[in-house]
């Protein structure tokens, strides 16, 4: 084997992060953490340096910087600091694998500068490719990087797809790509009881356990709305192409549908590390420390169409890929700015996606030719957001 691949962890200290660090140190031959990222979380930051010991650790603030020296010691990781050192490790000519496992538009920089770096890029970070889809994929052909799904569901198509993807989907016989989507913890709820669910409930996911943006994004289906975006920029799938699946047990992780009926499904534990696992090695197979599926335990698995009453989010996500220009990001940063207000208990959970909708009809698409369309379009998103929570809770 060649030297172990250089690994840059982007949000090491999230659930994707962790999952990747465990993956990752059942194979020490193969490869080194060469950097580490966190955001808040300094304690567990310095913990994992001490154990994987990488090159760089990258910190939010300069007085984070101080506390992570004090506990990891001098000689130890080189501290970098703030958007500039995450570009810098994840451009670094040493670096050969990124991990982008930060959370929301913070993330975009970082996984932009890896592409445009031509590194492997390892993509959990949905919202990155969701406000960016055009300049992201540019920035991948352009400068001849490997962009890899951790998605668990367009991990899956990846897997279901033939092995040249090159071509639009309907020359490689594709007739429709099936993204499954469990539900959530509300899949059964009626909508009245939706009214007073608390960020904890949200936070509950039946099947998976996940940061707590991505698990309220699942709970009001706004998840899988980002991912019809990514999975039209991952695999050319136009809006007719991408056809949701209610799948509770989350086993099916998604599939492909073929020209002559026939239909591809990638199953599996819904367990992280089989998607981490098979980009880091890709095109090989690695042991991820995953249990066999067992099937005949699980019994049987169930489908059914999602209810688009109760969860609109659904809507949005077609409706701002069929709109395109600046309306995935303008949906992308109404619904982080509304999440974020529902987890702090400013705004209930159905008004989530009143607020996103009210965004977009106030802020109509745009085009997007460069990445400063993306970032006005975020930040006024964003205005008009937090302006149309603020009045919701002056009228309260
Ligand atoms: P998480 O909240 O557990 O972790 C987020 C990580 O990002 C942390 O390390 C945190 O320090 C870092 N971070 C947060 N804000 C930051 C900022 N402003 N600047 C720099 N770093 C910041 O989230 P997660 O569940 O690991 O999800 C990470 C990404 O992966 C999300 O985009 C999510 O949609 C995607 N994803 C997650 C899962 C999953 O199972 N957890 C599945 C599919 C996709
Ligand atoms: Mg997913």
């Amino acid at each position: 084997m060649n030297r172990p691949q250089n690994l840059v962890i982007l949000g090491a200290t999230g659930s994707i992060g962790l999952n990747t660090l465990d993956v990752a140190a059942r194979h020490p031959a193969r490869f080194r953490v060469f950097a580490l990222s966190a955001n808040e979380r300094i304690e567990e930051l310095a913990a994992l340096c001490l154990l994987h010991k990488p090159r760089y650790a990258v910190v939010a603030r300069a007085a984070q910087a101080d506390a992570l020296r004090v506990r990891i010691g001098a000689g130890a990781a080189e501290i970098l600091v703030g958007a500039p050192g995450l570009e810098q490790v994840s451009a670094h000519a040493d670096a050969d694998s990124v991990m982008a496992a930060i959370v929301g538009a913070a993330g975009l920089a970082p996984t932009l500068a890896a592409a445009r770096a031509g590194k492997k890029v390892l993509l959990a970070n949905k919202e990155a490719l969701v406000m960016a889809g055009p300049i992201f994929m540019q920035a991948v052909r352009a400068h001849g990087a490997t962009l890899l799904p951790i998605d668990s569901e367009h991990n899956a198509i990846f897997q279901c797809l033939p092995k040249s993807s090159a071509g639009n989907l309907v020359s490689l016989g594709v007739r429709r790509v099936l993204l499954t989507a469990s539900g959530g913890p509300f899949r059964d709820t009626a909508l009245a009881q939706l009214e007073n669910v608390t960020p904890d409930e949200a936070c509950a996911h039946p099947n998976w356990v996940m940061g707590r943006k991505i698990s309220v994004d699942s709970a009001t289906m706004m998840n899988k709305a980002l991912e019809i975006i990514e999975a039209h920029w991952l695999f050319g799938a136009t809006p007719e192409q991408i056809e949701v699946v209610i799948h509770p047990q989350s086993v099916v992780h998604s599939m492909v549908e073929y020209a002559d009926g026939s239909v591809i499904a990638q199953l599996g534990n819904p367990d992280m590390r089989t998607p981490i696992a098979h980009a880091l090695a890709y095109p090989e197979r690695i042991e991820a420390g995953v249990d066999s599926l067992d099937l005949a335990r699980i019994g049987s698995l169930d489908f059914a169409a999602p209810d688009v009453a109760r969860f609109p989010s659904l809507g949005l996500g077609y409706r701002a890929l069929k709109e395109g220009g600046t309306s995935p990001a303008t949906l992308n940063a109404a619904n982080e700015v509304a999440v974020s207000a529902f987890l702090e208990r400013r705004l209930a959970f159905l008004e989530i996606t009143q607020v996103i909708e009210a965004v977009m009809n106030a802020l109509p698409a745009r085009p997007l030719a460069s990445l400063d369309d993306v970032l006005d379009a975020d930040a006024a998103a964003r205005r008009e957001a937090r302006r149309r929570i603020e009045s919701k809770q002056a009228e309260a």
